[in-house]
């Protein structure tokens, strides 16, 4: 396999895709020696089966808004891959979503789930449909109406979806009650429902927490202390407050929060309170960010991200693309020796490229941000077995995971200089596995 012709080939067949072509790229050029050291895999034409996806469902979803004005959207579910277990993944509603977006995401879960030890496939799915300043009515409508369509695709040995932006505990929970009604079952067909339906406890605190775990899995590498260490965070959501709460209670001092609008920087330290503040600004009265700094007195700087704050640590956990080449050079010439990637693909190329060059601890999302998908695979368990574990049971168990994702990348990303490569590390470990279960399944 040369990864430049198949990347050539693939942005021939599927142009206007730059998202999914920039995770495929990432992938084929860390994992090319690898492959080309197994003749069974090419001769089987494996990496094209593995970058395309099975199949691509894609639907229109009309739903009505409170003042009976109706409208569309476009719904799809993209079921990459399942030689490892079901599809898996979450689905995104935003406004940016597209093909393109979901088939990057759905290539990445099956990297990243394959990653978790646990059985499950890659998935992502979604819909372009902007839930900012929507009623909980006009939410619950558009949950229910996706669902109407996606339903007969998904099932809880076939494909589990969960959250990912723009969907939570709420919205999940309105889709499973919509699925359950139309299915007939309730043997958990979506993770990271409402505790009381069969979600997992620190299902929504998972993908922070691991962030968080498998930083200090990189620091301990370094003996490194956390305490004490100034991060700058991205994001304000579900990922973001969590891996906030995780680095307060480790003594770590939290400098940057964002949204779509602009970053906070409080020199101070994010403290206990003032998370709290955030959370209920965020997830009760869905505000902005702004109003943090407004509240505590703090800089608010519009239209911009944090990267330009001094820290020791970068955690960006909110979008893809949110850190550039620029941006990864200022945090270098600002001292940050660590970044743990809270979102999905949220460093471009040129910045993945600049940290790598200059060896710092970088860990590319697949591996830190898995905590969450893994969470949702405990979920199934629990869900198939009828019972629910206690909160330090599943904790213990996500640490566990983090730390044997962080062993899979030092065993395949460790370098001549002792320094571990963790994007190469994750890439090579991930593919591995989906790798030898599809050639023990034959040609499909
Ligand atoms: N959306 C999350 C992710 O990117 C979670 C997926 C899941 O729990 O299935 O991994």
């Amino acid at each position: 396999m040369k990864a430049n012709e198949v990347i050539d080939n693939l942005k021939r067949r599927f142009p206007n895709e730059p998202e999914y072509i920039q995770a495929v790229e990432e992938v084929l050029t860390t994992i090319e020696d690898v492959y080309n050291q197994h003749p069974e895999f090419e001769k089987s034409n494996l990496i094209e089966r593995l970058c395309i996806p099975d199949r691509i469902f894609s639907f229109r979803v009309t739903w009505q808004d409170d003042k009976g004005a109706v409208h569309t959207n476009m719904g799809y579910r993209v079921q990459h891959n399942n030689a490892i277990g079901p599809y898996k993944g979450g689905i995104r509603f935003h406004s940016s979503v597209t093909p393109s977006i979901l088939k990057f995401l759905a290539f990445e879960q099956t990297f990243k789930n394959s990653l978790t030890t646990l059985p499950m496939g890659g998935g992502k799915g979604g819909s372009d449909f902007n839930p900012k300043g929507k009623s909980n009515a006009e939410i619950m409508r558009f949950c229910q109406a996706f669902v109407m369509e996606l339903w007969r695709y998904i099932g809880p040995e076939t494909d589990v979806p969960a959250g990912d932006i723009g969907v939570g505990g709420r919205e999940v929970s309105f889709m499973y009650g919509m699925y359950k009604k139309l299915a007939r079952e309730n043997t958990g067909t979506f993770t990271g429902k409402s505790l009381e339906m069969g979600g997992s406890l620190i299902r929504p605190e998972a993908t922070g927490y691991g962030n968080v775990y498998f930083l200090l899995e990189m620091l301990k590498t370094k003996n490194i202390d956390i305490k004490g260490k100034v991060v700058a965070v991205s994001g304000s959501g579900n990922v973001a407050q969590y891996t906030v709460e995780k680095l307060i209670e480790l003594g770590a001092k939290v400098v940057t929060m964002s949204d779509s609008n602009g970053y906070i920087y409080d020199p101070d330290g994010i403290d206990r309170e003032k998370l709290d503040y955030i959370m209920e600004l965020k997830n009760l009265y869905r505000g902005r960010i702004k109003e943090y700094a407004e509240k505590y007195g703090c800089k608010y700087v519009e239209g911009a991200r944090p990267w330009g704050e001094k820290c020791d640590i970068a955690m960006p956990s909110a979008t893809q693309n949110e850190l550039n080449g620029e941006d990864a050079k200022t945090l270098l010439a600002n001292g940050c020796i660590a970044v743990s990637e809270g979102a999905n693909m949220p460093s471009t190329p040129e910045a993945i490229n600049t940290f790598l060059a200059a060896k710092i601890l970088y860990a590319p999302g697949k591996a830190a941000n898995a905590g969450g998908v893994s969470t949702s695979g405990l979920e199934m368990t629990q869900n198939a077995m009828h019972l629910g574990w206690s909160a330090e049971e599943v904790d213990q168990k996500l640490k566990g995971i983090m730390k044997s994702i962080h062993e899979q990348c030092v065993k395949y990303g460790k370098q001549e200089d002792g320094t571990i490569n963790y994007v190469k590390g994750a890439n090579v470990a991930g593919f591995m596995k989906v790798a030898k279960a599809m050639m023990a399944q034959g040609i499909l």
